[in-house]
């Protein structure tokens, strides 16, 4: 759902950036278009402005020639003049190829044809076209002015022909007709000659019928597919000629001048432009979406954790807090956020400490690293204690803007502190207790014997001193002392046995209340009996550097036992053989380090025998320690027996008396290299089923 709605939008995208390069492209191409066309116009304008011009200058040309050609008869009469001043006209003017003197009725009186050229009738003759020269001749009679003969083509020796045209001119000597001047002119020799030569250039100039046919051409004419061609008509009386100009400039180039250029160049830029921010766009769009991901991954980090976090910029303002900060203090991050102190976490009895602290903060003292510890308050009022670590908070350029805290809801840790002390306070209690029990007893044992002593004195004191009655009547001497006095002897004595003997219950009632603990049995794993003592040991094992290894066979039974009493057992050798270690240490030729690392104590459970069905546990405590002299083993047991200087001797025989009340055997051998194993053993407990069916278990 999630990818084809991505691919949606990465789609929609694209047709959105093609759209925008082709509307560009389309652009473009319309103002390419616009340009060249406007660059044809120009062209265009200035081929219809040129061929009007040349058609003016055609005209002026003409009509400058009749002037020209009317002063000819008038200031010669003579037919030889005439020839002479006709001949220099001629040479004067290319355009006219012959000129003729006629008289009224047409006849020729003169001619003169030009030099330049072979006489341009010479082929066909004159005679076949004297009708057109007649109807031009009459209608310039009747203008009163030159009229012109339509154009024809008059075929030459050399295989080629020309088009010429016949332009009468009446001669009138004293408001008389007298005669005509005719006219030859080549037209194409008057494309060469009147046109004005800026004109010609670069152009083919030509004559066309109203149909399009081309009489006669100047200039090159044009091909390819876009010429540029102007129209003028050039109207003379009697005749009407188109000039058509065609420009040889023809189809215009792609980049026909700076405009277009201009345009098109721009239109790349704008291009490349377009491609630089696509490009751009992509970058930061694959920036975007690797900053998208690092945030998520922040973001997943952050709601995972389970230490508080919380940014506060340099005037105190908590500028960001996880949610693993806002549980622990039970406050929302949007009433966390930009408030200005004191914090509402903050316990209001001691919100002016933490102000202090925040100043000094503030002044630009550096704080532990190692953080501090420092109490908060939950929404519900409660306090609790909190470990916190602060770093300063540096941006991207360097700058210190804050501070980050890292904080930890020590709480549990101090719950377990507190328990582990007091359960250490608890077996400390017991194990006084144990001790008083165990010097109760053995009082007990050892004021029985001269208590009992007593007694049998006091019971023989009384027979003697009764005896001493029976025989009385004798006088009294100083071996028989006065009877009342005997009496009262007897009395001390009998008291004396009763006391004995109340001392003696005492005592019994004492130690039967020492041995009444004999009564309490539990059935308990072995692994819960360790598990009971290892804070308190591992706690010892730290303090002086032994590092410990557990062991206990899975198939250990659980056992029946005094747990208290056994835990003691457990707790005292595990004592004994840390201390021994001790000494290693300090021996000379011990080496630091090794010896330091060989201080190991191995705690082990295991059934008794190899066999899974063993009716004994056994507990072993080994030490790499100093080991067990054979002086020191001679009294090991003996209660008071002790070589440490602030030990009491009691611990040992202590443990033997539980682990003996409970039916097993306390016992040590020594460790090679070093080092000592106490082990005990302890019963395993017996279901119903073992009790009934002896040998027949199923365990
Ligand atoms: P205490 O520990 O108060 O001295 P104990 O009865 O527990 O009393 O121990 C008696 C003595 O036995 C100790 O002082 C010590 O010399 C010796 N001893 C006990 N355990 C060990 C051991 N694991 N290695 C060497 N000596 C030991």
């Amino acid at each position: 759902m999630k990818f084809s709605l991505a691919s949606a939008q990465a789609g929609r995208r694209w047709s959105l950036w093609a759209l925008l390069v082709a509307l560009l492209v389309a652009l473009l191409g319309l103002l390419v278009w616009l340009a060249g066309r406007y660059e044809s116009s120009l062209v265009q304008n200035r081929l219809e402005h040129d061929a009007a011009d040349a058609v003016i200058d055609i005209r002026s040309g003409l009509i400058r020639n009749i002037q020209t050609f009317q002063a000819l008869p008038s200031s010669e009469r003579m037919p030889e003049s005439w020839h002479l001043s006709a001949a220099g006209l001629l040479r004067e003017r290319r355009e006219v190829v012959r000129l003729e003197w006629r008289n009224g009725a047409m006849e020729v009186l003169g001619f003169v044809d030009t030099p330049y050229r072979s006489a341009v009738f010479e082929r066909l003759g004159r005679s076949s076209l004297e009708a057109d020269v007649g109807l031009a001749c009459t209608t310039a009679a009747r203008l009163s002015g030159a009229a012109y003969s339509r154009s024809y083509f008059m075929p030459q020796f050399d295989g080629m022909g020309i088009e010429v045209l016949d332009m009468c001119l009446p001669i009138v000597v004293a408001g008389r007709l007298s005669g005509y001047t005719v006219v030859t002119y080549a037209l194409q020799d008057i494309l060469a000659e009147l046109v004005g030569k800026q004109l010609v250039r670069g152009v083919g100039l030509s004559f066309t019928e109203a149909d399009g046919t081309r009489l006669a051409l100047h200039g090159a004419p044009s091909r390819g597919r876009q010429v540029y061609v102007a129209q003028q008509l050039l109207d003379l009386p009697g005749n009407t000629l188109v000039l058509r100009m065609e420009s040889r400039l023809g189809t215009p180039a792609l980049f026909p001048n700076v405009l277009t250029a201009l345009v098109t160049a721009m239109a790349l830029a704008l291009l490349a432009v377009l491609f630089l921010l696509a490009r751009d766009m992509r970058r930061r769009l694959k920036v975007e979406e690797d900053l998208g991901e690092a945030l998520a991954f922040r973001k997943a980090m952050e709601n995972s954790v389970l230490t508080g976090l919380r940014a506060r910029d340099l005037q105190g303002r908590i500028t960001y807090v996880n949610p693993a900060f806002c549980s622990m203090v039970g406050v929302e991050a949007k009433e966390l956020l930009n408030q200005s102190l004191p914090s509402p976490y903050w316990p209001p009895e001691l919100a002016g400490d933490y102000q202090q602290r925040q100043e000094i903060r503030l002044a630009g003292n550096t704080l532990p690293r190692e953080g501090h510890e420092s109490v908060f308050m939950r929404r519900d009022g409660t306090r609790f204690p909190v470990l916190i670590m602060e770093a300063p908070l540096i941006n991207a350029v360097g700058k210190h803007t804050g501070w980050m805290s890292a904080i930890l809801d020590v709480s549990e840790r101090r719950r377990i502190e507190e328990v582990s002390r007091a359960s250490q306070d608890r077996l400390q209690a017991t194990a006084r207790l144990a001790m008083v029990g165990e010097m109760a007893s053995l009082l007990s044992h050892e004021l029985n014997q001269p208590l009992a002593a007593i007694s049998s004195y006091a019971t023989g004191s009384l027979n003697l001193l009764q005896d001493a009655l029976d025989s009385a009547g004798a006088p009294a001497t100083a071996a028989h002392p006065e009877p009342h006095l005997s009496e009262e002897l007897q009395l001390a004595m009998r008291r004396i046995a009763e006391q004995a003997e109340r001392a003696g219950k005492v005592i019994k009632s004492v130690h039967d209340f020492v041995r009444r603990r004999d009564q309490v049995r539990e059935t308990v794993a072995p692994r819960v009996l360790l598990d009971a003592v290892m804070p308190l040991v591992s706690l010892q094992a730290r303090k002086l550097g032994v590092r410990l290894v557990i062991e206990v066979d899975p198939a250990c039974a659980p056992v029946l036992c005094d747990p208290v009493m056994v835990e003691q057992v457990l707790l005292n050798l595990s004592r004994n053989g840390m201390q021994a270690m001790q000494g290693v240490d300090e021996a000379p030729g011990a080496q630091g380090a090794s010896s330091r690392s060989a201080k190991v104590l191995t705690l082990r459970i295991r059934p008794a025998a190899s066999n899974a069905r063993s009716r004994w546990v056994e507990f072993a405590v080994s030490d790499c320690g100093e080991g067990i002299s054979e002086q020191v083993a001679r009294q090991l047991f003996t209660p008071f027996f002790t070589t440490k200087e602030e030990g009491m001797g009691l611990g040992l025989s202590l443990c033997r008396t539980v682990i003996e009340q409970h039916g097993g055997f306390l016992g040590y051998e020594a460790v090679q290299p070093r080092g000592t194993i106490f082990s005990f053993t302890l019963p395993v407990a017996l279901r119903p089923n073992d009790l009934q069916e002896p040998g027949h278990g199923t365990d």
